[in-house]
C-alpha cells in the first residue's frame, strides 16, 4: 500500500507556500504549460500514434493510459483542436495572454458552422478578449456567436435538400429502416436501381420488391468493392471477423463480426472466406492473442487475373455482371481443404456468390470451362464457357496456391 507520509508534502513545502503575487505568476505558467500539453495532445492525435497499443481512438487511449474520465479526455481533445487550428489563439495562450477560462469561452465559438467565419475573424476576436476577464470574455464571445448566426443566416441557401436515412438491426439480424429523398436523390436512386436490377427470364421467381432489394444489395456491395478509400489492393470490403479454428472444417464455422461484435451465419462467413485477405491471430486457451501472422490474400492477385481472363465476369447461368462485381468462389470450400487453384475457383457476382452459399448449390467446372450448377432439389443449369481456357492455363487440376 502507498505510504501517505508527509515527506512528499514537506519536500514541496517551499514551492507550495507562495505569496499571492507568486501564486498568480505560477498559475499563469501552469496555464501556459497546459496550452503546450494541449498542442501535444493534438499532435499525438493527428500522428495516430495512440493506436500503437491497440487503442481504437485517441479518446479511449487517454481514458486507459492517463486514467481520465471520458469528459476530461474530451476537454483536452477540444482544447488541442482549438489551439492547433487557430494559430493566433495558440500564440496568445502560449504567451500567457489567454487564461484557461477564456480559452473555454473561445472554444464555444469553434463549432463547425462557425469555422469559416472564425478563421476570418479570429485575430480581431483574440485581440478583443485578451485584456478582459473571464466574464467579459464570455459576453464578447456570446455577442460574436449571435453576429455569426446572423451572417450565416443571410448567406444560407433557402433550404437544405431533405434527405434522411435511418436504420437499425431487428431481432433476427435483418436491417429495417426508412428513408426520405428529395427529387435529386430520388432520381439517383431510381436510376441506380434501374441499372442494377436483374431479371432471370423464364427462370425468374422473384417478385419486383425482391428484385429491387437484390439490386439495392448489389449497389452497396459494388460500392464496397470499388470505392477509392483506403482498403485492400482489390478493394475487398474491409470487414474483420474472427473464426474459431476448431469449427473451421465443420458444417458451420463459428464466426463473429468483430466490427459489429455479432455472430455471423455460417453461409455468410463462408462467402466472405472464399475471397478475402486473411490475417491470422493465434489465441491461447483463455482467448488471449498469442501471435499475429502476416496478412495474406486467399486468392493471390496473379491468380485472380487468370480467372478474370477465363471467366470475364459472373459465371452464374444467365448472369452478365462484370468483374467489378465479382468475388472468386472456391467450388470446394477453402476451409474444407479446397485448393486455391485455377480449376477450383470461379468468379461470381456478390449476389450469386451469397446465393450459392446460402442455398448450398453444387458447382461443377468442366475442363472445357463449362459450369454446371445443381440445386438441392436436383434442378440443374449450365453456364457455357466464356472464352475457353486461356492459353498457358495450368493443366487440370493443379495447385497454383495453397493457403498454409
Ligand atoms: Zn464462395
Ligand atoms: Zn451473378
Amino acid at each position: 500500500m502507498y505510504d501517505y507520509g508527509m515527506s512528499s508534502v514537506l519536500a514541496h513545502a517551499e514551492s507550495i507556500l507562495l505569496s499571492p503575487t507568486e501564486l498568480a505568476a505560477a498559475l499563469e505558467v501552469h496555464q501556459q504549460q497546459a496550452a503546450v500539453l494541449a498542442l501535444a495532445v493534438a499532435h499525438v492525435q493527428e500522428a495516430g500514434r495512440w493506436a500503437d497499443d491497440g487503442s481504437v481512438t485517441m479518446r479511449s487511449w487517454m481514458r486507459d493510459t492517463c486514467r481520465m474520465s471520458d469528459r476530461d479526455a474530451g476537454e483536452w481533445l477540444r482544447r488541442g483542436k482549438l489551439l492547433n487550428h487557430f494559430e493566433p489563439i495558440a500564440e496568445a495562450a502560449l504567451d500567457g495572454l489567454l487564461s484557461h477560462s477564456q480559452l473555454t469561452e473561445l472554444e464555444r465559438c469553434n463549432r463547425p458552422k462557425y469555422e469559416a467565419l472564425l478563421r476570418e475573424m479570429v485575430e480581431g476576436l483574440v485581440n478583443e478578449v485578451a485584456p478582459l476577464d473571464a466574464q467579459l470574455t464570455a459576453a464578447v464571445c456570446q455577442r460574436w456567436r449571435e453576429r455569426a448566426d446572423a451572417i450565416i443566416e443571410e448567406h444560407e441557401p433557402a433550404e437544405e435538400p431533405e434527405r434522411s436515412l435511418s436504420f437499425s438491426r431487428a431481432g433476427d439480424h435483418a436491417v429495417l429502416g426508412r428513408f426520405t429523398l428529395d427529387d435529386a436523390g430520388g432520381s439517383e436512386l431510381e436510376t441506380a436501381i434501374r441499372n442494377a436490377i436483374t431479371h432471370e427470364g423464364k427462370n425468374e421467381t422473384r417478385s419486383l420488391a425482391q428484385r429491387q432489394g437484390d439490386a439495392f444489395f448489389d449497389i452497396c456491395a459494388f460500392y464496397n468493392k470499388n470505392h477509392r478509400a483506403k482498403g485492400t489492393k482489390r478493394n475487398l470490403p474491409n470487414m474483420s471477423f474472427s473464426v474459431h479454428a476448431d469449427t473451421l472444417t465443420g458444417k458451420n464455422p463459428e464466426a463473429i463480426n468483430l466490427d459489429e461484435w455479432r455472430h455471423m451465419s455460417g453461409a455468410y462467413a463462408d462467402t466472405k472466406m472464399c475471397d478475402c485477405a486473411v490475417h491470422k491471430v493465434l489465441r491461447d486457451a483463455t482467448d488471449q492473442p498469442q501471435a499475429f501472422g502476416r496478412t495474406q490474400y486467399i486468392v493471390p492477385q496473379r491468380l485472380f487475373r487468370q480467372l478474370v481472363e477465363r471467366d470475364c465476369g459472373c459465371r452464374f447461368p444467365g448472369c452478365t455482371r462484370t468483374v467489378k462485381h465479382c468475388d472468386a468462389h472456391h467450388i470446394q470450400y477453402w476451409r474444407n481443404m479446397g485448393l486455391t487453384d485455377y480449376w477450383n475457383l470461379v468468379l461470381l457476382c456478390t449476389r450469386h456468390h451469397h446465393l450459392v452459399h446460402q442455398q448450398s448449390l453444387q458447382l461443377d467446372l468442366q475442363p472445357t470451362g463449362e459450369l454446371r450448377v445443381t440445386w438441392r432439389d436436383g434442378r440443374e443449369r449450365v453456364s457455357p464457357p466464356r472464352h475457353g481456357p486461356p492459353r498457358g492455363a495450368p493443366p487440370h487440376p493443379s495447385a497454383v496456391f495453397a493457403f498454409a
